[in-house]
């Protein structure tokens, strides 16, 4: 593959870290935290667009104690893969739709955001920065993880003054444990994951420890997962801690709708377009 010119830096970047692999042991990936060389960090100011960011050493982010983020969880993320093909290409799933849905999910949390073309390329620039921790074809794929969030100090109920577009990346193997298993899933009656109207359909960075009680009490009864129901009236299936659920019968597989409480997932977006492909009905269940 030709070396990529996009910028000055990767091009220092290139010349610092010439070998094809890093140092890992590609057989053993599970889905936990190997730090990389390198992240791209871009800030702004409210009220203002997001314009040039730069790629940095991985490492500790610089903060105050009045964050936003810190204080008031004024936050989103996203999550997505690179994948090292055969033929030696890099390539990312749909990055354009997690770009999207940060796009939607900032207008929720009253922060700026960076444009889809913003959000790709600076994508593309940390996987390229750390191309060497990309896995061998089937081993695994690149974590993407971009973090959106207000940096800025604030004391008072309202948006941050500052804010800060960060990209990092990790090698990962399965997220749950053992290829090909089934996983085994507890209905949870008791807690919710999102309420009506709230901002369970937006990747908000507080959406996940609400759910830390029931995933731990699962984990240590010996489930993989959660499967929480909707808040409004307890009979309907919802969706997972991290993921969507899809219930297949003969030719027909439905799945709940995505009406606020669901979190709009590229994996569900792309399993309905291929299941329609291949014959499949597809029926999105309203609550
Ligand atoms: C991120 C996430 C998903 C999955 O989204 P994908 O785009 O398919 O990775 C599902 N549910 C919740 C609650 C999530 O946070």
């Amino acid at each position: 593959m030709a070396p990529p010119a996009s910028s000055v830096q990767e091009a220092t970047i290139h010349s610092n870290y010439g070998e094809k692999y890093a140092d890992v042991n590609w057989d053993e990936l599970g889905f936990s935290l190997t730090p990389t060389d390198f992240m791209f960090e871009m800030k702004c100011f409210q009220g203002e667009d997001f314009s040039q960011g730069n790629l940095i050493p991985y490492g500790k982010i610089e903060l105050s104690p009045a964050a936003a983020i810190l204080n008031y969880g004024q936050g989103l993320f996203e999550g997505l893969k690179a994948y090292r093909r055969e033929d030696g290409h890099i390539v990312l799933f749909r990055p354009e739709q997690n770009a999207m849905r940060m796009k939607m999910g900032a207008e929720r949390m009253c922060m700026p955001s960076p444009s889809v073309e913003q959000f790709i390329d600076a994508v593309k620039q940390t996987v390229l920065a750390n191309k060497r921790w990309v896995p061998p074809p089937g081993k695994g794929s690149l974590y993407i993880r971009p973090l959106l969030m207000g940096s800025g100090s604030i004391l008072g109920v309202a948006p941050a003054p500052e804010y800060t577009f960060l990209v990092y990346t990790s090698p990962v193997g399965n997220y749950y444990k053992g290829t090909g298993t089934p996983i085994n899933l507890i209905v949870e009656d008791k807690l919710h994951r999102a309420i009506p109207r709230g901002a369970g359909g937006v990747k908000t960075i507080a959406n996940y420890s609400p759910v830390l009680q029931a995933l731990t009490q699962a984990k240590s009864k010996g489930f993989s997962d959660v499967l929480f129901l909707d808040a409004k009236t307890g009979q309907n299936i919802e969706e997972v801690s991290a993921c969507n659920i899809f219930i297949v019968k003969d030719k027909i597989i439905s799945t709940p709708a995505t009406l606020g409480t669901i979190l709009p997932g590229v994996t569900r977006k792309s399993i309905i377009d291929i299941a329609l492909d291949f014959g499949f009905q597809v029926i999105t269940l309203l609550l």
